[in-house]
């Protein structure tokens, strides 16, 4: 049994005091039905690992090298440093805006395990691949190379994303029956590639637009093993919700 994890990515918000307000609000809310966690800004993971108990507490991004001439950049290290225990990589974000590759995602994905922290590993297609039919293969090549040459434990224990780009921030989050079946193909290349230990351990997410009052239909999926949510993240209230539902 695959035990469902929903994080909220919380993106370039909340400054650090928010960040600890929020993670204290919502520690007493959790159960264990499923994992829940938030991703925060560098600024605030310090002290939100600090205060939190229960709820997982990830970063946004890292870099794959340890240290050096990387203006701006957080090292993994950095990260298990202040016991961050999650880190959202490839998120599409970052792959459209900051030049995030398959290749880089696979460096990063690698430098985490060894760091042991669980890489979510986020991969979509954009709304013209979409339209033009081409959301497998889009998914299939993502996952080769955001997973190449790991081992196959490894990608047991990671999480991956499946977030289309058109339904991130947008309302227009993908059918559950599509959720379904993009995810249903991750795990299905996973088990091309690693084998059925790794395919039926790796926990898949559906990210686009889950909302407090559509994340059930998603997590009943056979597929679909939690949810990454921006928009409806960001709120104790509508968390919380989120967390009443998923019971
Ligand atoms: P959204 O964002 O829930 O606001 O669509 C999801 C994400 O970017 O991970």
């Amino acid at each position: 049994m695959r035990k469902p994890i929903i994080v909220g990515n919380w993106k370039m918000n909340k400054t650090c005091s928010e960040a600890v307000s929020f993670v204290n609000a919502v520690e007493p809310m959790l159960h264990d039905a499923a994992e829940y966690g938030i991703g925060a800004t560098f600024t605030a993971l310090k002290d939100c690992t600090a205060v939190a108990k229960n709820l997982i507490i990830a970063a946004q991004n890292c870099h794959f090298e340890d240290t050096g001439a990387y203006t701006g950049e957080i090292s993994v290290p950095m990260l298990a440093d202040i016991g961050v225990t999650h880190c959202i990589i490839g998120h599409s974000e970052r792959r459209q805006m900051f030049n995030e590759t398959d290749e880089t995602v696979n460096k990063k994905a690698k430098r985490l395990i060894d760091a042991n922290i669980t890489p979510i590993f986020c991969i979509g297609e954009t709304e013209a691949q979409f339209d033009a039919g081409e959301t497998e293969n889009v998914i299939r090549t993502q996952v080769t190379g955001g997973l190449a040459n790991l081992c196959g434990k490894c990608v047991a224990n990671m999480v991956i994303a499946y977030e289309p780009i058109w339904a991130i921030g947008t309302g227009k989050s993908a059918t559950k029956e599509i959720a379904q079946n993009c995810c249903h193909i991750v795990r299905d290349q996973v088990r091309v590639l690693f084998g059925d230990d790794a395919a039926n351990a790796v926990r898949v997410q559906y990210g686009g637009s889950v909302k407090p009052d559509n994340i059930k239909e998603y997590m009943a999926m056979e597929d679909i093993d939690g949810a990454l949510i921006g928009g409806a993240s960001l709120k104790v209230e509508s968390f919380e919700e989120i967390i009443n539902a998923t019971k």
